[in-house]
Parts: C-alpha cells; sequence; structure tokens
C-alpha cells in the first residue's frame, strides 16, 4: 500500500468506493466522474504503478476480473459494446498512478469513437520500419 495513493485507500476501506466485485489480487469499483454509466475501474490490490510493475499472478487476476465483469456491467447498464483500456503513464494520460483498467459501457449513439484516435497523427511507416519494430519488440 502507498501511503498516498487514492486507490490504495479504496482498497484498504479508508474511504468510500461503490466496489462491485474483486478476486484475491484485484478490485473493481465505479469510476466517480464516469465517461458512461457503469465506467468502471479494475484495479491490483497491491500499489504498482504501471502494468509492467505487475507480477505475472497479479496482471493475470486484473483481467481474469476485466473478464468476469463485462458482461454483467454490459446487462446492468444496458450497453451494446465496452471499450477496455489502460493509461499506462503519464506521457499516456495516466492521472492516478495506480494501475487500473477502464471498462466503459458504450451505446449505439453515445458520440464516441474507437481507441484508434488516441495516439495522434498516425505514423507512416515503411515495409522496413514495420520489419525493424517486430524485430525490436520480438528480440
Ligand atoms: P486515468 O486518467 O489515471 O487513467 O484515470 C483516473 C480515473 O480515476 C478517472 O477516470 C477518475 O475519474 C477516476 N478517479 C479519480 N479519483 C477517484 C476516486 O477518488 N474514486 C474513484 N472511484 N475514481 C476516481
Ligand atoms: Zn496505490
Amino acid at each position: 500500500m502507498s501511503e498516498d495513493c487514492i486507490f490504495c485507500s479504496i482498497v484498504a476501506g479508508d474511504i468510500p468506493g461503490r466496489i462491485v466485485d474483486e478476486n484475491d489480487d484485484a478490485i473493481a469499483f465505479l469510476d466517480a466522474n464516469p465517461m458512461a454509466p457503469g465506467h468502471t475501474l479494475v484495479v491490483p490490490k497491491a500499489h504498482h504503478v504501471r502494468v509492467a510493475d505487475m507480477s505475472a499472478e497479479e496482471s493475470r487476476a486484473l483481467f481474469d476480473l476485466v473478464h468476469e465483469l463485462a458482461p454483467r456491467i454490459e446487462d446492468a447498464v444496458d450497453a451494446d459494446a465496452h471499450t477496455i483500456a489502460v493509461n499506462d503513464g503519464p506521457d499516456a494520460g495516466q492521472e492516478v498512478p495506480h494501475v487500473h483498467v477502464h471498462v466503459v459501457p458504450r451505446f449505439a449513439d453515445d458520440g464516441g469513437g474507437p481507441i484508434h484516435g488516441v495516439a495522434g497523427t498516425p505514423p507512416s511507416l515503411s515495409d522496413d520500419e514495420l520489419d525493424d519494430i517486430a524485430e525490436s519488440i520480438s528480440g
């Protein structure tokens, strides 16, 4: 637990949160400023800032809870779909430095868009550049 972390305080029960479910390593609660009805945050119970900071086990537990909850959230608010996303690092828009998966219910007429819009202007990459990037990632 990090003393000055708002999500650690919710996990510990020190501040109220509308908790909707949990498993051994992850817990889910409603976002306080929802982008849509049912907007839920799924977080590891332990304090980790970035996705890669979690253990593989914690990471699995986190997505297990997302997987468990997504259809229940969709049913609860009669949504048509979901956007499921993580702002992983401040330059990606992460404001709370405790990993959290946003599960945002989407509706056919909500006026939103796909996740393709989040990264700014798309780069124009040659086949060679794409090959180099794939090689760097695969190691
Ligand atoms: P981020 O930009 O870090 O990906 O998103 C942080 C999210 O946490 C925002 O959607 C914001 O509404 C939510 N949030 C911030 N403070 C609180 C809080 O005290 N309680 C809850 N339930 N959500 C919060
Ligand atoms: Zn924390």
